[in-house]
């Protein structure tokens, strides 16, 4: 694609790097198809074609962003499915990047917006605030049917319905282990860390505790980052690059410390929402000396769980009852990452019957704030998602990312847990709780009281 950007404006690191993926785009549509908001909406504005194109015009022209354009790119769910399909390779993640910190920067959203994107910034990166966020949301609950029918307060309700989501993930844990009667504890062969994430443990902090499990009993020491916080990602996700980077710096630091004391084999990050933009301090911080060779370095050793395992193998399996799989691939995971069979591969060596649906490739509708910034998009994507999973009649869902945990959990009657839960359990780990409560097995699809379909 031909662009006009000038000198002055090519002089900013961000509108470089875009104009230079932007030029790599030959309009062929390929991308199209695979976009959950075109698929959705069928309007061209709302593909990664139109909207390369919206922010090309925005950014070259130096241009306010128009309410329409921001309404375009907000509806974007940067799962970033046209990247994995597009047969030019074009990086959109640095063009919608660029584009949602450009309309941060030019654009005055009305009063509400503002509101509830600072509520979620100031609240979500930090685990006490969270929590006594979980906790007003539970005395707020009665309110959640309100919002629903007043126009735009939708976003609330779905705020208020995090806790109950949460609450269905099934976080006790049973006793029960499987065959092994006494923890295998072999030598360890691999210090690795464990990044802490900043919404995952509190909504669900048996995911953690189950890949310590598992990491411990394929043999590697775990190590935590002293003073690691949010990575940054619900930051970078709302277009708010400063706070973005003073995130991504802190957790520079805390990682680099623990290098200094000794070498990491991987860090490992649980929530795949988290590891695209882990992986990507390396570019974030790349015009910044004193960070720029730490943030390479640990973006480099950042990875899934399920990449570190398929690296070093599953510690031996136990016996577990004959379980059926549903796996969905976080958005984060397939398409951020790149890493596509590996959770899959392990889910069936450690002896589960795995099943993947169709339309594997689309978003649920989680992608870090979007269900709560967009309810009304997100929840046709996560009733499609459920309906996909149901149908392949399993008896837990399983996913690598928790705000897919929570998007799919909402709508699902199948327990719905993540791969070191069910890992863990396979290894030698307790049962996960969830499972203990599981439905049939042959569920049907039907519908919820707000006509959401649940499977
Ligand atoms: S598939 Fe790639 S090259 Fe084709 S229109 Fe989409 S972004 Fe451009
Ligand atoms: S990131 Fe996802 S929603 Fe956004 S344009 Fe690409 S495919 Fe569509």
């Amino acid at each position: 694609m031909q662009t006009k950007f000038d000198t002055a404006q090519l002089a900013d690191p961000g509108t470089a790097a875009a104009a230079a993926a932007i030029r790599g785009c030959v309009h062929c549509g390929f991308c199209t198809a695979t976009c959950p908001t075109y698929v959705l909406l069928g309007n061209e504005l709302d593909s990664p074609r139109g909207r390369i194109y919206l922010i090309k015009e925005m950014l070259e022209n130096d241009a306010l962003p128009s309410a329409p354009v921001v309404k375009h790119l907000d509806r974007c769910l940067s799962c970033l499915a046209c990247e994995t399909h597009c047969p030019s390779g074009v990086s959109y993640r640095r063009i919608i990047d660029k584009g949602r910190a450009y309309v941060e920067a030019q654009y005055r959203r009305p009063f509400a917006d503002r509101a509830l994107r600072a509520l979620l910034a100031w609240v979500l990166p930090h685990h006490r605030r969270f929590r006594g966020a979980l906790m007003l949301a539970a005395l707020a609950q009665p309110l959640a049917g309100w919002f629903e029918r007043i126009p735009g307060t939708r976003p609330l309700a779905t705020l208020l319905s995090l806790n109950r989501a949460a609450k269905s993930l099934g976080r006790e844990v049973s006793t029960r282990r499987g065959e092994e009667s006494a923890p295998v504890r072999p030598a360890v062969t691999l210090r690795v860390g464990l990044a802490a994430g900043c919404v995952e443990p509190v909504l669900d902090p048996e995911i953690q505790q189950a890949c310590v499990r598992l990491l411990q009993r394929a043999g590697c020491e775990i190590i935590r980052a002293k003073g690691e916080g949010c990575c940054g990602a619900l930051s970078h996700h709302l277009g708010r690059e400063a706070e973005a980077l003073e995130m991504a710096r802190a957790t520079v630091d805390a990682w680099h410390r623990q290098l200094e004391a000794g070498p990491l084999a991987a860090i490992v990050v649980t929530a795949s929402g988290c590891g695209p933009v882990i992986r990507d301090y390396g570019y974030m911080l790349r015009d910044d000396p004193r960070y720029a060779a730490k943030a390479v370095r640990v973006s480099a050793l950042a990875c899934d769980l399920s990449e570190l395992l398929d690296r070093i193998g599953l510690p031996p399996t136990v016996d577990v009852p004959p379980t059926v799989v549903g796996y969905h691939a976080a958005c984060s995971l397939q398409h951020g990452q790149r890493v596509a069979a590996a959770p899959s591969r392990l889910l069936a060596n450690a002896g589960f019957e795995v099943r993947e649906p169709k339309e594997s490739h689309l978003c649920c509708g989680s992608a870090g704030v979007y269900n709560i910034l967009q309810p009304d998009i997100a929840a046709q994507l996560g009733a499609r998602k459920a309906q996909a999973l149901g149908a392949l009649t399993p008896d837990v869902i399983a996913t690598g990312n928790i705000g897919c945990m929570v998007q799919i959990g909402a709508v699902s009657r199948v327990p719905v847990l993540h791969i070191a839960q069910l890992l863990d359990w396979a290894t030698g780990g307790p049962e996960p709780g969830a499972m203990r409560r599981r439905p049939d097995a042959q569920q049907t699809i039907g519908e919820d009281q707000q006509g959401r379909v649940v499977s």
